[in-house]
């Protein structure tokens, strides 16, 4: 049967995490592994009202196929909302509504790039961005991140020597690590790609879930002809609508369209309808307001659970926002080996191997803060903690 599939499919292998989650199922495991909102504050009821006004007022409509950029009072918010929280100017025609930002990520890898090509992806990076790049087969050139950014000078480095065509990068509270370019590190980033070819995707599902910290300058600002924006409704309303969309410059749009027309044709009109009717009747902003307050608590827990139960050895970044959290074992440990002896004492996490292109193992791993309460958190840092000092 091998035979009968593509390469390009054979290549990339299944989602780790997804096997993994499969481990923690099990009801009794304080699960640090999912990279899931927490569905308490889906709002429910304000989009059953939305979905059932809308079917009121418009029900042949809206069940009708529709135009592949999006509905145009969705992509209207959209640009008023750049300009209110970024002072960006984004007119609406170059705004893709998608299937979640992840189609964005397919569609920019079936319009740019061929087998073979240059892309820059940080290191660790995206697991999604990882597997939707890889079906294009390019040759991945990672570059670290940490506190603070990219590492620039790995950055001119690559440049030097190749010539990217993508540089993929989450700029604000990154899945895995957490951690957020500074904007003195944007602009170094941006120094260095102004006047090529590469262009800079910024995906940024996360940037509106700030919960310390000044807002950071997008790349929208500082080198314009060169950036694809990557934007979600998954982490501030709900992930199940799948939508999110795409910010790019007209001879970009255009065959972006066609590669979108060819995909799917156009994202659910249904959901883009009912978004937006959500959207217009309900304040989106004290909404977000009620999800980063709980997670900025459910962070501060689990980092002052971190430092009063893991070894003073252990590593940890603390993010600004976002849901994830980094850790970094001392040289040499094994986070897969903590994974099986984690799970015996029912916590889970996810290892930092599939973020990395190359790597079989690694001493780093995610932690996930949005989906467990203060008290579920500090009882499984205390079991982790627990774990990694076996090891030691
Ligand atoms: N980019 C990043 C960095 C993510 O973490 C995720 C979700 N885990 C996505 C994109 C995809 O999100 P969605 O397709 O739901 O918008």
């Amino acid at each position: 049967m091998e035979n009968a599939f593509s390469d390009r499919i054979n290549d990339v292998p299944k989602s780790f995490i997804r096997e993994i989650l499969k481990v923690t199922i099990d009801a009794s495991i304080i699960s640090f592994a999912g990279g899931l909102p927490n569905r308490k504050f889906f709002p429910v009821k304000a989009l059953q009202k939305a979905a059932f006004d809308v079917f009121e007022e418009a029900g042949n409509e809206i069940l009708q196929y529709s135009n592949s950029e999006g509905y145009l009072g969705l992509r209207q918010f959209i640009s008023d909302r750049y300009r209110q929280r970024d002072g960006l100017d984004i007119p609406v025609e170059d705004i893709l509504i998608t299937t979640g930002s992840q189609q964005g990520l397919d569609l920019l890898g079936k319009t740019f790039l061929n087998e073979g090509d240059d892309l820059i992806i940080e290191e660790p990076g995206y697991l999604g961005a990882i597997q939707a790049f890889a079906m294009y087969r390019p040759r991945f050139h990672p570059v670290a991140v940490s506190e603070g950014g990219m590492d620039t000078s790995q950055l001119s480095q690559v440049l030097g020597e190749r010539q990217p065509k993508l540089l993929y990068t989450v700029t604000n509270f990154q899945n895995p690590s957490g951690i957020s370019y500074s904007d003195a590190n944007r602009r170094a980033v941006a120094d260095q790609i102004r006047g090529s070819s590469c262009l800079i995707i910024q995906d940024d599902p996360y940037g509106d879930l700030r919960f310390s910290g000044e807002r950071k300058v997008s790349f929208k600002r500082i080198v314009p002809e060169n950036t694809v924006l990557l934007g979600s409704f998954s982490k501030t309303v709900a992930p199940a609508l799948r939508l999110g969309w795409m910010v790019a410059p007209p001879p970009i749009m255009d065959k972006l369209v066609i590669a979108k027309q060819a995909a799917d044709l156009h994202s659910d009109y249904l959901a883009q309808r009912i978004l937006h009717r959500y959207l217009c009747d309900n304040d989106i902003d004290a909404h977000i307001a009620t999800i980063i307050a709980q997670y900025g608590k459910q962070k501060e827990a689990m980092i002052s659970a971190i430092k009063d139960y893991f070894p003073a050895a252990v590593q940890f970044t603390n993010p600004e926002g976002g849901m994830f959290l980094w850790i970094t074992l001392p040289e040499g440990m094994s986070s897969m080996t903590l994974f099986e002896a984690a799970i015996k004492k029912k916590v889970a996490f996810v290892p930092g191997t599939p973020f990395y292109v190359d790597r079989k193992d690694s001493n780093t791993l995610r932690l996930n803060f949005s989906c467990s309460d203060e008290p579920t958190i500090v009882e499984g840092i205390r079991r982790l903690g627990a774990s990694i000092k076996e090891l030691f």
